[in-house]
């Protein structure tokens, strides 16, 4: 059964796989926030009704800005979302566009299976990017959905 919180098949650096692995074993869901300040030192740049907002701790490589919203009742399915919490994330969202000066970039969010989403954490978040295209070697910022069938 996998019903696990996180997907260590997802995690892409070996601090982050460190730090899955002892959520695993506590059988935390790190995105929960009573589980959150266990694992993350960061303060929320936003807080409202619906989400929060950090820095992601681990942030894709060639980004200039990348945040990430976090659902604050665990939520993996778009269904477990309340549709009155997308007003919240799209002013969060503007709010970061606005604060980090953002000429452009992208946001996502995974949801579900993550043999599907590709995620790391299996609840529902939404990632804010800035690449940074000025970076030596740039390439650009790609956001994996659904990994192979094994
Ligand atoms: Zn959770």
């Amino acid at each position: 059964m996998k019903k696990q919180f996180v997907d260590l098949d997802n995690a892409r650096e070996d601090e982050q796989k460190q730090v899955m692995e002892e959520i695993i074993k506590a059988g935390h869901c790190p995105f929960c926030q009573e589980n959150f300040k266990l694992y993350n030192s960061q303060t929320s740049l936003r807080d409202g009704k619906y989400w929060f907002m950090i820095k992601n701790r681990w942030p894709y490589k060639n980004t200039k800005v990348h945040l990430i919203a976090i659902y604050k009742q665990h939520a993996t399915n778009l269904d477990d979302i309340d549709s009155e919490s997308g007003k919240e994330l799209l002013d969060f969202l503007k709010w970061a566009e606005k604060e980090y000066d953002v000429p452009g970039g992208g946001w996502s969010m995974r949801f579900g299976d993550t043999d599907y989403s590709a995620g790391t954490v299996n609840h529902i978040h939404v990632q804010f990017i800035q690449p940074d295209i000025n970076a030596p070697e740039y390439k650009p910022v790609k956001i994996k959905i659904g990994k192979r069938f094994k």
